[in-house]
């Protein structure tokens, strides 16, 4: 039984490398459990990029809630104190827990940033996954509510029942990609691209004056294999799926995408959802909520939100998308249908 995890769905094109295109300055780490890039053009240097991976690494080592990587962090503090006295975190911290119960709220539960006492009790992505027992299921799930985190002033957090726990998992990638957006963009860089295992960030245009070109993989099929591109500039652009993260035990697949609601990875036979938006701590936090929601509820949700694209694929390869992304979107896996 071994934790299965592929790098990511979406994949930036190289650039052109025409003899007067100039040269991206380029770095990358592990980090965020994933490979994280990032290439930026003047005025970037490498001295900005190191301090941009530098972030990304102070960012993981706060909000990450591996016990198998980190003794602790602060997360790990926070879902470890007393739920009476709660726990006060940094305010990049509390940025992110706070945006992802704006989301909790928006999907109705089905993104719940409290899913720690589940995600911890599956292990998924760990060396050692489990499937637990029901009862073990129903007593986690009991202590899975956003409804009971409670914020107070100055950054604390305090839980309403002992056990409780936050996970940012589904929103970390984003905040961070967009917290190097920011450095970036501080710097004077107009063009750049960031690849967070998937999590794709395309800052202003190409140094050609031409859009990003973000290529969409196939849920399906070897990662060379693309469902489509899209178009981009100045959006984030990022996927969620069961492929990312699962163990196989009996011959069922069990994935890391966990619905609240019953304790267990969700079914609903979607097996991709992408999401495009202005900041990647959205579209992070919404392609794990659509695909948790479902094709129905998960589409009608992001047609709700103004500038919010997106793109679901089921497991019959029919291809849903949002109104609005038909100038960005070019659909290139000819047995795939598209349905409006
Ligand atoms: P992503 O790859 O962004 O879709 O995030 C997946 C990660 O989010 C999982 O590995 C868990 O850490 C966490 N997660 C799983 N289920 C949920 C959920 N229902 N709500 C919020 N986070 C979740
Ligand atoms: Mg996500």
């Amino acid at each position: 039984m071994r934790a299965i995890s592929l790098f990511g769905t979406v994949v930036a094109f190289a650039s052109a490398t025409a003899a007067c295109t100039p040269t991206p300055v380029t770095g990358d780490a592990l980090l965020l459990g994933t490979v994280v890039r990032i290439q930026a053009y003047r005025p970037a240097t490498d001295a900005l990029i190191d301090d941009a991976l530098t972030r990304v690494a102070e960012i993981e080592a706060t909000m990450s809630t591996s016990e198998e990587d980190y003794d602790t962090t602060e997360l790990l503090e926070l879902n470890r104190a007393p739920a009476a006295s709660g726990y006060t975190v940094s305010p990049d911290t509390i940025l992110v827990i706070e945006r992802a119960l704006y989301f909790a709220e928006l999907s109705d539960g089905a993104f719940d940033p409290s899913i720690w006492p589940l995600v911890r009790l599956w292990n998924i992505g760990s060396e050692h996954p489990v499937v637990p027992t029901r009862q073990a299921v129903e007593a986690a799930r009991e202590l899975v509510d956003f409804r009971d985190v409670h914020i107070g002033p100055g950054g604390s957090v305090r839980f309403a029942r002992q056990g409780m726990g936050i996970d940012v998992g589904a929103i970390a990638k984003g905040y961070a990609a967009d917290e190097v957006i920011a450095m970036l963009r501080g710097a004077g860089v107009r063009s750049a691209m960031l690849d967070f295992g998937g999590n794709i960030y395309a800052l202003g245009r190409k140094p050609d004056g031409s859009a990003w070109r973000v290529g969409v993989q196939r849920p399906d099929a070897a990662r060379s294999e693309l469902l489509g591109v899209l178009e981009v500039a100045d959006r984030s652009v990022v996927t969620s799926g069961p492929y990312e993260r699962f163990f196989l035990d009996g011959g069922v697949r069990y994935h890391h995408l966990i619905d609240p609601a019953t304790g267990f990875p969700a079914e609903n036979g979607i097996e991709q959802v992408t999401i495009v938006s202005e900041r990647s701590i959205d579209a992070d936090a919404l392609s794990t909520a659509v695909y948790i929601m479902g094709p129905t509820r998960g589409l009608a949700l992001i047609e709700s939100l103004p500038e919010v694209e997106g793109i679901i694929v089921n497991a019959e390869r029919e291809v849903y998308t949002t109104a609005g992304i038909a100038p960005m979107f070019e659909l290139l896996d000819t047995g795939a249908t598209l349905r409006e």
